[in-house]
């Protein structure tokens, strides 16, 4: 007996027979959500002596589109970085992937094997721990400082006005001002909007008579790997979540956020 996987086409077309082989699963995108798609898959029994097909089981999946980042770790589970599918694929290729925890977030292959007929596969989950522990990342570690990480960091809200804005709408503000001798570090500097970031000019809150709606803070290396994620699933946001300090402003931002997404009937996804 053979089993034969169908992709359901998205167009409505008839089922595509896409190979006689074992467990060949072929599948087609039927729906797109988010950066995600739904799945669907017929399994279908060849019985060559009869020459009678019977489907024998249905799956849906849920997989990413591949520009979904993988959280990496250490083999003790200390959030390392992002890395795209490639980089992913390459730590199981050479044997480097010491476990992997979080749902499927794509399935790749490569080509058909000549002597036993099967298709190479490799399934990359949404976090990748690799051998061998990182020591280089201690109490003392500072985060690069960009602006993309900082204004994430103040949940891209004006930190004068209050005010939610678009990226390009938002600017770095040295609350000691470099003029009177601050420093462009995380716990000197804070998003504020352009016009707020105008009228403030070369002064510090006090001298501007402004006040500051939040007390600006450097991430450790677990937030600053949040920061710096694109899309973060679910399972993703709670690993790093575990990493967080207890009184991390981020943790309690982002468990607002995950119920809201929730609300929206996206629950995998946090922005
Ligand atoms: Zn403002």
């Amino acid at each position: 007996m053979y089993v034969v996987w169908f992709g359901q086409q998205s167009s409505g077309q008839s089922e595509r027979r896409v190979g006689l082989m074992n467990c060949c699963c072929y599948r087609v995108p039927v729906h797109r959500e988010m950066h995600r798609y739904t799945i669907r898959c017929a399994g279908i029994a060849f019985f060559p002596a009869t020459g009678i097909t019977k489907v024998i089981e249905s799956r849906v999946f849920t997989v990413y589109e591949l520009s979904q980042q993988v959280l990496r770790t250490d083999a003790a589970g200390m959030p390392l970085e992002w890395i795209n599918y490639q980089d992913a694929v390459r730590f199981y290729h050479a044997g480097r992937v010491a476990y992997f925890l979080g749902a499927p977030v794509y399935r790749l292959r490569g080509g058909i094997n000549s002597r036993t007929g099967m298709r190479s596969e490799i399934e990359v989950n949404a976090i990748v721990a690799t051998h061998g522990t990182n020591k280089t990342l201690t109490q003392r570690y500072i985060p690069p400082l960009s602006n993309r990480t900082l204004f994430k960091r103040d949940g891209r809200v004006c930190l004068y006005c209050g005010q939610h804005f678009m990226t390009s709408m938002l600017s770095r503000d040295h609350v000691t001002p470099l003029s009177q001798g601050g420093a462009d570090s995380w716990k000197n500097v804070v998003t504020a909007c352009k016009r707020c970031n105008n009228h403030k000019a070369g002064r510090t809150p006090e001298q501007a008579g402004m006040a500051l709606l939040a007390i600006p803070f450097q991430p450790t290396h677990a937030e600053y790997i949040y920061l710096k994620g694109k899309r973060v699933l679910a399972d993703q946001m709670d690993f790093l979540r575990s990493h967080f300090p207890r009184k991390s402003p981020l943790r309690h931002r982002e468990d607002g956020m995950q119920d809201a997404a929730t609300t929206k009937d996206h629950p995998d996804l946090l922005q």
